[in-house]
């Protein structure tokens, strides 16, 4: 089945899109932690970072090149922000469909 980020990706459910390109989407969180947060999710449906393969590598820095694109088209590159990706169950994952929260706008407390 495909998952809630697909369903994003494929605009069956509705969405708060800042950026995308042909291997990356990223969207408005729909519960924000942060004035700014953000959800980078490659377009490629890997369910957890356990799951990320050799073939992904590539995949993997494009995501890291769209987050510091968002962050710099969103102004908050230069004051700085946090990157999270949650795995399984004590990371606190919720969506099997790997993701990396990029959290900003004011000054963010501790990790955990
Ligand atoms: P996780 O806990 O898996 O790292 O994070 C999942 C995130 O997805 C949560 O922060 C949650 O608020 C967000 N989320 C869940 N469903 C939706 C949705 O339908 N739309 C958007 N924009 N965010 C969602």
């Amino acid at each position: 089945m495909a998952s809630i980020f697909t369903k994003i990706i494929n605009r069956e459910i509705p969405s708060d899109i800042v950026f995308e390109n042909d291997k990356v989407i990223a969207f408005k969180d729909i519960n924000p932690q942060a004035p700014v947060h953000i959800l980078v999710v490659p377009k490629k449906e890997i369910a957890t970072i356990n799951d990320i393969k050799e073939e992904d590598k590539e995949l993997i820095g494009e995501v890291y090149l769209a987050i510091g694109k968002i962050a710099a088209q969103l102004g908050i590159a230069e004051e700085g922000y946090r990157v999270i990706a949650n795995c399984n169950e004590y990371g606190g994952q919720e969506v099997f469909h790997i993701h990396f929260h990029l959290l900003g706008g004011e000054k963010l407390g501790p990790l955990v």
